[in-house]
């Protein structure tokens, strides 16, 4: 595979942007080599700028959960273009996407339109300080998101540890006020809420996690965090960037039946545009400016090209029997892989929550904690990575990562990419 026009845009990149990239999992560094530079997409591939073409698994991190370039989304935004890029001001098309939003999520009355997922959490723990008067935030081991910095903390050993920065910059008195828990863990949750509770602002979970891989809830346990959450008055937040309009039309609440004081949105809500959002109960919301005290804002917020964008994506996602098909999708694809791997002798497994999977290089038979994550064979996964890559399978480069499946994978893709899995296993193996 010639990859020569990529090196050289890499190499050119890499003097003007640190990395190469301006964000970090693009440049493949957990997974070694070089990151091809792409020139289009359409519908489930990807092709380069060496005129390679690849299945894509990643799309675009989430949003693209109808395939690349949808004729529908593209032709939305071309509508709007023409009536100028952003105004400052408001308009109606945030009013219908505020409408659809809330028809769609009904734990979210209202909502605020930000410009990215990290946007729409920092701005949702500064809701449930600000609502509560407490300074405490709970997040889990293995879970993202985003960039801010309370974020950006993880546990060390123990269920009840107090944050410990994980990228300088965090300063530890933030730090100290995120407390972090192994995510499936029950008792762990139960004692922390019992010697912390009364400081505990909110709880920020993604129901799903896909940035540490793909890790299912166990029966029960986002109810657990529920009911700890209403007992000792902490805000429940689920962080529906990835899972929202993805796990099920109205994101992984609808699917497990648990409804969140707060939910964060990104990704597919706008359509591939920069789009994030934030909502919950009314009582809460309206404490949001100019409403109420609470500040956050934002120039270009609720961006009309972007709403665009959005709501074409919405209308496509609502058509009936949309996340069946792509539940049943997932699930070939995911049999397929395991039957390639057994053949070849290779241990693996998968997960899968709708549209969502996950690709584990393990003897466990199945994996649901971070702990089991990172204890798998990244060395393989890597390995198995680039032999996909080189027959033309674009999987996320890195073993903590979910892969995520679109409605323009048809069975012919799927079937090209559990053929070209079989080859990848077998060169794993001998
Ligand atoms: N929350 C989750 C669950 C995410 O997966 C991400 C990004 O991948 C974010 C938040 C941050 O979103 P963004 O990258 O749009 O800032």
């Amino acid at each position: 595979m010639d990859t020569s026009r990529s090196h050289a845009l890499f190499e050119r990149a890499r003097t003007l942007l640190p990395g190469g990239v301006n964000s970090p999992v693009r440049a493949f560094k957990s997974v070694g080599g070089e990151p091809f530079f792409v020139q289009r997409a359409d519908g489930p591939y990807l092709f380069d700028v060496d005129g390679n073409r690849y299945i894509d698994y990643v799309g675009s991190w989430g949003p693209m959960i109808v395939g690349h370039n949808h004729p529908n989304v593209r032709q939305a935004v071309k509508r709007v273009l023409g009536d100028g890029l952003s105004f400052g001001a408001p308009t109606e098309a945030e009013i219908t996407m505020a409408e659809r939003i809330t028809a769609l999520v009904p734990s979210c009355e209202m909502v605020r339109m930000v410009n990215s997922g990290t946007e729409a959490t920092l701005s949702a723990i500064r809701l449930a300080r600000g609502a509560t008067g407490r300074p405490c935030i709970v997040k889990f081991e293995g879970c993202y998101h985003g960039h801010g910095d309370s974020f950006l903390v993880k546990a060390g050993s123990g269920a009840l540890t107090f944050g410990v920065p994980t990228s300088p910059g965090v300063p530890k008195v933030l730090a100290d006020l995120t407390l972090t828990l192994p995510y499936n863990d029950f008792e762990a949750a139960t004692a922390l809420f019992e010697t912390s509770g009364a400081d505990i602002a909110g709880l920020i979970i993604e129901p799903v996690v896909g940035n540490a891989n793909c890790l299912p809830p166990r029966e029960g346990y986002l109810q657990h965090l529920r009911d700890l959450c209403t007992q000792h008055g902490a805000l429940l937040i689920f962080d529906e960037v990835m899972t929202g309009f993805r796990v099920a039309l109205g994101g992984a609440q609808a699917r497990y039946g648990v409804t969140p004081d707060i939910s964060t949105f990104g990704k597919i809500i706008g359509g591939g545009m920069p789009v994030g959002a934030y909502g919950g109960r009314r009582e809460l919301m309206e404490q949001i400016a100019p409403a109420g005290p609470i500040y956050q804002a934002g120039t270009l917020s609720g961006n009309p090209v972007a709403m665009a964008a959005g709501l074409a994506m919405l209308d496509l996602v609502s058509a009936p029997g949309f996340h069946d098909a792509l539940e049943t999708a997932s699930n070939t694809l995911c049999d397929g892989l395991e039957a390639a791997a057994r053949e070849a002798g290779i241990a693996f497994t998968t997960t899968r929550v709708g549209a969502m999977f996950g690709l584990f290089f393990t003897d466990q038979p199945y994996v649901d904690t971070y702990a089991q994550a990172v204890a798998c064979d990244t060395a393989a996964f890597n390995r198995f990575f680039h032999a996909m890559l080189a027959r033309g399978v674009f999987l996320a480069p890195s073993a903590f990562e979910a892969g995520f499946m679109s409605s323009a994978h048809d069975a012919s893709v799927i079937d090209a990419t559990i053929a070209a899995a079989r080859e990848a296993f077998a060169e794993l193996a001998g």
